[in-house]
């Protein structure tokens, strides 16, 4: 066997750096164009180049880059949307799939505010370009302006979706490139980072903390990054929703944030939209209002009586079991071997989907450290809520736990 045949020159991707960041650093270095140096220098000269390569690119190419420069093709594929499903993603909503089905389970089968069905039912397919939860219709191009000033840093994937406001690490707002470049240009200067402040920065945290360690810790408790991801959306579905036609508590809850964030109800909103149809102001302000949300939540001046809402306030007890804590270490030593995990457990849930005794393995592997049915109950949910049929996940007593109460 040949030895790999390394570039003499291949920096390691970032944290959280998206693919194409990483390979436009790459092609900077040889001086070549990023096509180029992914059909001749990668040997591929047939290759088709993606037009988005932070999607789903071949896995033919992310093998040869592996090679190339030693980088795993598990971590490779966890630079692109492909690699964060089913965390993010129910799927990549590139291939067939169901719209309505999707909105319905994704957003709506979750509640955070309301109480559960209060949002009521809304026809996504009216919206032929909703391309699913988080799927922006415009791809945000945005950049931290500490990070671009240094040129061995990379651009994260996540600043490419509505998501966060800043970057946690300079704790400063991300600016859209355009705005940034012709500024640099004439005055020679950087714009002063705008810092992000509470309650939004606490949101990024938890974003962050999410897409780092696969965990949030929550005010309640700690919940797992496909709970997160779910619950936020839910959150922001919740506060663009009129607020005439709720119950007296939904009502006088969304008065509340709106108040407390100092903007004009439901972002201004006349008529409802998925959050991927609006503008990135809109959903700026939406990303507001569900920070400002989960701030009430917590210091207990507002309820929230959706399902998952228990998680975002103080427990009045503590559980004998709390979760699994993140790694004291931080994340990245243990980057790799995360990646790892999580591509085995994608694979046990896709399978999970369809086959009736692999789920009821991965629910009784999620729940072994479970000691009480609430949270039993909690972690079944879940499994529900990424798309498991509900007849395929059996009850505490059908799975034996008779030690649950
Ligand atoms: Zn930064």
């Amino acid at each position: 066997m040949s030895p790999p045949r390394r570039w003499p020159l291949h920096p390691r991707p970032g944290p959280l750096e998206s693919l194409s960041s990483w390979l436009e650093r790459l092609a900077r270095l040889y001086n070549l164009s990023v096509k180029d140096l992914l059909t001749h220098n990668l040997g591929l000269l047939d290759l088709t180049v993606p037009a988005d390569l932070d999607h789903d690119p071949p896995a033919m190419m992310l093998a040869a880059l592996a090679e190339r420069t030693g980088v795993e093709p598990a971590h490779l594929k966890a630079m692109t949307l492909a690699g964060w499903e089913p965390w993010l993603f129910d799927t990549l909503y590139l291939r067939q799939w169901d719209a309505q089905a999707t909105f319905d389970i994704y957003v709506r089968g979750n509640s955070v505010l309301l109480a559960p069905g209060e949002a009521g039912t809304n026809q996504v397919s009216r919206w032929r370009t909703w391309g699913g939860p988080w799927f922006p219709v415009r791809w945000l191009n945005r950049v931290c302006p500490a990070c671009a000033a240094d040129l061995d840093r990379g651009k994260a994937l996540v600043w490419r979706l509505p998501l966060m406001i800043g970057c946690v690490e300079h704790r400063c707002r991300l600016e859209d490139t355009p705005d940034l470049t012709p500024s640099i240009a004439l005055d020679g200067e950087r714009p002063q980072p705008i810092p992000v402040d509470e309650p939004l920065a606490t949101l990024d945290r938890y974003t962050h903390e999410a897409l780092t360690t696969g965990r949030v810790p929550l005010p309640g408790r700690t919940v797992h990054v496909g709970v997160w991801f779910r619950l936020l959306r839910s959150l922001l579905d919740e506060v663009s929703l009129a607020l005439t036609t709720r119950s007296t508590h939904g009502r006088t809850t969304l008065e509340q944030i709106w108040q407390s964030a100092g903007r004009p109800e439901r972002a201004g909103l006349t008529s409802w939209r998925p959050y991927e149809q609006l503008d990135w102001d809109t959903q700026e302000a939406l990303l507001h209002a569900a920070a400002t949300a989960l701030q009430l939540v917590a210091s207990g001046r507002i309820t929230a009586r959706g399902r998952l809402g228990s998680a975002l306030r103080p427990a009045p007890h503590r559980p004998v079991y709390d979760g699994d804590q993140p790694s004291p270490h931080g994340p990245f030593p243990h980057h790799n071997a995360w990646q790892e995990a999580m591509a085995e457990v994608e694979a046990a849930i896709t399978l999970a989907r369809t086959d009736r005794d692999t789920a009821r393995q991965l629910l009784a592997l999620l729940t072994l450290g479970c000691r009480t049915l609430d949270r039993f109950e909690k972690e079944r949910a879940y499994l529900f809520g990424i798309g498991i049929p509900a007849d395929f996940l059996p009850s505490a007593r059908e799975l034996g736990r008779v030690d649950l109460a």
